[in-house]
């Protein structure tokens, strides 16, 4: 991203990362969409990662596609907040490092 809005940010990278509860998201990109810095990825998940979950949340990440998101850049994340606050399940938190 060219210029990102950093007038929110309270933190300098690396001391806090967002954290996904996979039982909650439901891969809709809204944090993908907000991030200025790109920490987010939405992707598909694998056979493994599927297992892992809860059969009711299997279903449901089925329904939306098979995706969620996930935190493939966590040491650019600058605790601005607009993942946590762009997130329709509530699925996001902002944890320190
Ligand atoms: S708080 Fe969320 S939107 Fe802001 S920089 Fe960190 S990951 Fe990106």
């Amino acid at each position: 991203m060219a210029n990102p809005d950093t007038s929110s940010c309270k933190q300098p990278p690396g001391v806090v990362a967002p954290v996904v509860d996979s039982h909650k998201c439901e891969g809709k990109e809204d944090c993908v969409r907000v991030c200025p810095y790109d920490v987010f990825t939405v992707r598909k998940l694998s056979s493994d990662e599927r297992g892992a979950l809860p059969f009711f949340v299997r279903l449901k990440v089925a329904v939306h596609g098979g995706k969620q998101a996930f935190v493939t850049k966590p040491d650019q994340c600058h605790s601005c907040g607009l993942c946590v606050a762009a997130c329709p399940e509530s699925a996001i938190r902002l944890a320190r490092i």
